[in-house]
């Protein structure tokens, strides 16, 4: 049987009910990445945000990121800036998947442009800027992550499940089709996501649940995907929205 918007929204509600009722607490966090300016679509990813009064991380991309990006984003207390690599250009051999801060470079070069991001969204972002590192990709050289303190940043975000070191918090759903549609990927292959997920979360894994989202790409179907999402999960009793500093520990 197919899933559709209806029985995904009964599919999560029914994991956060179960939550309640053993009295777990689900952290939940939010992610959207590859801002640089601002943009009707951020206009819209903010507005609904706003909507539903959760607390967002945006991963801008210190390179290519706009005095007008951090105007927009001052009177959005909520928002919190993330470091998105440098430039968001790969650097790996041909054949090999698409990193910036992989093994294609030596590590203390990948780490002096580190360096240059964070002073770029200092200066931009004020404190607005928080300290943690999302890697272009979701793909980072474990020798690079292991040193990401010596430049300033604290925190580390991917995706998928996280190794438990400190200060690393992860995305867990990413809603976008990006190697054929580039789309909404269906409400099945959500709601399979969130139950998994969830599941283990009511088993007893505290980590929290982190939703991936790239408001340039979405279309009315990703829209719609995250309205359903924070129409179950803002405002459930089971879910608590953690804002970045007490997520990643800074
Ligand atoms: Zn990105």
């Amino acid at each position: 049987m197919s899933t559709d918007e209806a029985s995904f929204a009964a599919i999560l509600t029914d994991r956060l009910d179960k939550a309640g009722e053993t009295g777990t607490r689900l952290s939940f966090w939010w992610r959207d990445d590859d801002a640089v300016a601002p943009s009707p679509a951020l206009d819209r990813l903010l507005a609904l945000r706003a909507r539903f009064d959760v607390p967002l991380a945006l991963a801008v991309i210190p390179e290519g990121a706009t005095q007008a990006l951090a105007e927009r984003l001052a009177s959005e207390p909520a928002v919190a800036v993330l470091q998105h690599g440098w430039a968001h250009a790969n650097h790996q051999p041909a054949g090999e998947k698409n990193a910036e801060l992989g093994n294609g470079r030596p590590a203390d070069k990948v780490l002096a442009e580190l360096a240059r991001g964070r002073e770029r969204l200092s200066g931009l972002f004020g404190d607005r800027f928080r300290p943690v590192l999302v890697p272009p990709w979701n793909r980072i050289a474990a020798d690079v992550a292991d040193r990401i303190p010596q430049v300033g940043l604290t925190g580390l975000s991917t995706f998928a499940r996280a190794d438990g070191r400190p200060h690393r918090v992860n995305t867990h759903l990413d809603p976008v089709a990006w190697k054929t549609t580039r789309s909404f990927a269906g409400w099945d292959d959500a709601a399979a996501t969130i139950a998994a997920e969830l599941d283990r979360r009511i088993a007893g894994d505290a980590e929290p649940f982190g939703l991936l989202t790239h408001h340039l790409v979405h279309d009315a179907a990703l829209w719609r995907f995250v309205e359903v999402f924070l129409e179950v999960t803002a405002r459930h009793p089971a879910v608590t929205w953690p804002d970045t500093d007490t997520l990643f520990g800074l």
